[in-house]
């Protein structure tokens, strides 16, 4: 009899995409779907075109475009001159290359960490790599997903190959089960406030534990889409039932026996009981609260009632950040962040731009209406979860209490289109960054918190605690 496998689901699909291994310990690894957008793919295709190289294998690449594409209206041209032109360029490149383009004609639209998933192109057991650090998010099928740069963009054009090291993997196990009005956004930013925004170097996080088990896919790429903010380049789950049933029937997941093959695979590249980690840790989900973020990286967080840190609370190489932190966003230690008043609601990105997003959004954004000084926007992560939340009637919900219902892109989180922070207002976001300026005004402030909060802010013109609504 075999002896049980050591390997985690990490080492297992390393190994099965290990071309070579070099003698500086990196390895060539294939990856087996790669995603590009508007914004890291020109220079790659104009140093593809300067080698004189074809993309190796178009069929293994898939296009969108999402970062600059306004959200009021999409109908071509573009009101944005240089988003037209840069929505022109990623055409030519994909009718050049044979790629296949998911623009606003196409229906398919929409956030490229949203598509992949929704459309069956992200599956279990494959590598993955896009020009953009959310990547990881695609983790959450138990795959092996890492954002990229520009020069690596074009490799995996020319040679749909990256070099790489190989990470070291942490479990998490988020024990127990999550209370009433705390979300997967709550339980990824515990984490990275528990472990720190450079925590993560060096590893793969795998997460795992019942409050893991018991959530849905979508619940489950929220998780791993704030990997990379806590360090960790790759962030994964293995594959369950849960994933399985997500997979079935969507356009490009395999079909029919193929499916019933596929999930066998899939079952068996899960880390087993034999697996070794290079660290373990245990988080209590029951201990963790509807959480805020406070300060200027997502680690700086805290529970929704709980007041925010002064200087003599943190250790001593923590209080220069603590205290820029504080005068950047104007908030004064040892208050309650509950209470915040806000400027702007934004409701969407590739963190939080799902359906059940929108859903648990929408269920408190009937309970009253936005308050009058907060402007409001709602932005579905795609065209796809947009024709599902205008089916359920969802987008009536929001416009009724008075948000606005915008077309799929990544809209304020990043804000390299119309929708920006002016001046210094201050943000309730259900995006993944909260860096200075990151919403598109260098005084701006962002406080980065589940959809359910987001909405409960905007109805109260306050940061609140969502539980007091639902
Ligand atoms: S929603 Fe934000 S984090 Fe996600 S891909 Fe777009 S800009 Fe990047």
């Amino acid at each position: 009899m075999s002896s049980p496998d050591p390997r985690s689901l990490l080492d297992k699909v390393w190994d099965a995409h290990s071309v070579r291994e070099l003698a500086n310990g990196q390895t060539q690894l294939l990856i087996g779907l790669h995603l590009i957008h508007e914004v890291t793919s020109p220079q790659a295709f104009q140093m593809l075109r300067e080698m004189g190289r074809k993309v190796r294998f178009p069929g293994r690449t898939f296009a969108t475009v999402d970062h600059i594409i306004p959200t009021d209206s999409q109908v071509r041209p573009l009101s944005d001159s240089l988003a037209e032109d840069m929505l022109r360029e990623l055409e030519r490149n994909c009718r050049e290359h044979g790629i296949t383009l998911f623009d606003p004609a196409s229906g398919k639209q929409g956030i490229v960490h949203v598509i992949g998933p929704e459309l069956g192109l992200t599956l279990p057991g494959m590598t993955i790599a896009c020009g953009d650090s959310h990547t990881s998010t695609h983790g959450a099928f138990g795959a092996i997903a890492f954002g990229i740069g520009t020069s690596q963009v074009r490799d995996v054009l020319a040679t749909q190959c990256l070099l790489l090291a190989r990470p070291k993997v942490r479990r998490i196990e988020v024990t127990g089960k999550l209370g009433g009005g705390v979300y997967a956004k709550d339980v990824i930013l515990h984490i990275i406030r528990t472990l720190g925004v450079k925590g993560g170097i060096g590893y793969a996080y795998e997460y795992a534990g019942p409050a893991i088990e018991a959530m849905s896919m979508e619940e489950r790429l929220t998780v791993c889409n704030m990997s990379i903010e806590g360090g960790a380049r790759a962030g994964y789950v293995n594959p369950d039932e849960v994933t399985f049933d997500y997979l079935r029937g969507r356009p490009y997941a395999p079909q029919g026996e193929a499916f019933e093959r596929a999930i066998a695979w899939w079952r068996a590249i899960a880390s087993g009981p034999a697996a070794r980690y290079a660290d373990r840790v245990e988080i209590p989900g029951g201990e963790i609260q509807p959480t805020v973020t406070w300060g200027i990286n997502p680690g700086q967080a805290c529970g929704v009632a709980e007041p925010l840190p002064r200087a003599s609370e943190v250790p001593d190489d923590e209080r220069p950040g603590l205290a820029e932190a504080l005068a950047f966003m104007r908030l004064r230690p040892g208050e309650p962040v509950a209470g915040t008043r806000i400027d702007v609601a934004f409701i969407g990105s590739c963190t939080n731009g799902r359906i059940s997003d929108l859903r648990e959004a929408a269920r408190v954004a009937q309970r009253g209406h936005v308050a009058p000084h907060v402007r409001a926007l709602v932005v579905p992560g795609s065209q796809e979860v947009a024709r599902q939340a205008e089916a359920e009637g969802l987008d009536a919900v929001f416009r009724d209490a008075g948000f606005e219902w915008r077309e799929a892109g990544c809209s304020m989180c990043l804000a390299m289109n119309p929708d920006k922070l002016v001046g210094d207002q201050i943000c309730a976001s259900s995006s993944n960054r909260n860096f200075k300026g990151r919403q598109g005004s260098p005084t701006g402030r962002t406080l980065l918190m589940s959809p359910a909060m987001v909405a409960a802010a905007a109805l109260r013109g306050a940061v609140t605690d969502v539980r007091e609504l639902i």
